[in-house]
């Protein structure tokens, strides 16, 4: 294998009924700096049925140029289909770099791509660079229980590889008078229905999560330290004083105080609110992975040493139980 031969960042870009899914907005936001650095192109690629309007939205979020693999056979997502798809892609044009969202679709495909061009895989990066001098891609992912951070390399082969959780990255603002140039690749589907091991009979939509934190602009956040349910209710009273939704650390949830849809962190849910506070929270690494991007971070704890203060922007070393009945009431006569 030349590695020489390979250039360019590509982004997979996942759509479900032609509507594009966030987190391959957020990769192009990653992938333009990493394209920038290189000083190569950043690619998208989209593959599905009637995606090419989608896809030229696609310019205004960072993609120079975006291929395309239209037919109907594309139209729900299938392993079989879209590795075969996305497989003669990478071999035709060779990319250096390819990221995908680590959705359940980006990271079956991501694998499944892997062993098609057979290359390596990072999976569940949350940091992306690029070791210019060498032309290496650095992806680094939480490792040993989330204790250090590791950062993976694929020396030999081509493409570099990863999958990256949504949210993690920014969603770029558009810029609607970018341009760039759409390449619609239709020699790349050899596909036949009848030839395929799997059909999709129906698509059942999973019911809408009663929490999105994921989506929230606003999380108070409930730690140990808040002890037990009187504690949480107080959180939760927070919460309703600021229309804020509750998030909690993986103790909390497994004390039985809340369902794991609150669960911020490694093992739970990824977040980027405007506002994050976390009352009682420790600040372990796998806590701080799933909430260290919002935009500000208040902290209450009374250990002035606890790591949550290394995260926070603003940090109230002060017992939970004092301060935040005080804050609860301030925000409900404001
Ligand atoms: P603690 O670490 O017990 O911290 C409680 C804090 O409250 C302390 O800092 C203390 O000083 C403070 N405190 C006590 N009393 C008061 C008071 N009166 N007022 C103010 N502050 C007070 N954790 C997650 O959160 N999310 C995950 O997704 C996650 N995934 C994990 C995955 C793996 C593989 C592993 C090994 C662990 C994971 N964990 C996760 C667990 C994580 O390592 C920590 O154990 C957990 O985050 C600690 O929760 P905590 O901060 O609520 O509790």
């Amino acid at each position: 294998m030349n590695l020489e031969d390979y250039k360019d960042v590509w982004v997979f870009i996942e759509q479900q009924d032609s509507h594009i899914i966030d987190v391959g907005l957020e990769l192009l936001g990653a992938g333009r700096e990493l394209a920038d650095k290189l000083d190569v192109k950043l690619c998208g690629f989209i593959l599905g049925d009637h995606v090419t309007e989608a896809a030229k939205s696609l310019y205004a979020y960072g993609a120079d140029k975006v291929y395309v693999i239209e037919d109907p056979i594309l139209k729900d997502y299938r392993t079989e289909t879209y590795m075969k798809a996305t497989g003669d892609l990478v071999r035709k044009y060779k990319p250096e770099i390819i990221l995908y969202g680590a959705t359940a679709n980006g990271k079956d495909l991501a694998s499944a791509v892997a062993t098609e061009v057979m290359t390596g895989l990072t999976a569940d990066t949350t940091l992306l660079d690029i070791n210019v001098e060498k032309r290496l891609f650095e992806a680094s992912r939480p490792a040993f229980g989330g204790n250090i951070m590791a950062t993976i390399l694929c020396k030999k082969h081509r493409p570099q590889m990863a999958t990256v959780r949504p949210k993690v990255m920014k969603k770029p603002d558009p810029d609607w008078h970018r341009e760039g140039t759409l390449e619609l690749v239709s020699e790349a589907i050899s596909l036949k229905e009848d030839t395929l091991r799997t059909k999709v009979i129906e698509i059942v939509r999973e019911a809408k999560k009663a929490v999105n934190l994921e989506e929230a602009d606003v999380i108070v956040a409930a730690g140990k330290g808040i002890k037990d349910e009187k504690g949480f209710q107080m959180v939760k009273e927070l919460a309703d004083a600021l229309g804020a939704s509750v998030g909690a650390s993986r103790d909390i949830v497994e004390a039985g105080l809340c369902g794991h849809d609150h669960q911020v962190g490694q093992t739970g849910l990824t977040v980027t609110p405007k506002l994050y506070i976390a009352i009682g929270i420790s600040g372990a690494v796998q806590h701080i992975v799933g909430m260290q991007n919002s935009d500000l971070i208040i902290a209450i704890n009374n250990d002035p040493d606890a790591a949550i203060f290394n995260a926070a922007h603003v940090g109230v070393v002060a017992d939970a139980f004092e301060i935040v009945p005080m804050l609860t009431q301030a925000f409900r006569t404001q």
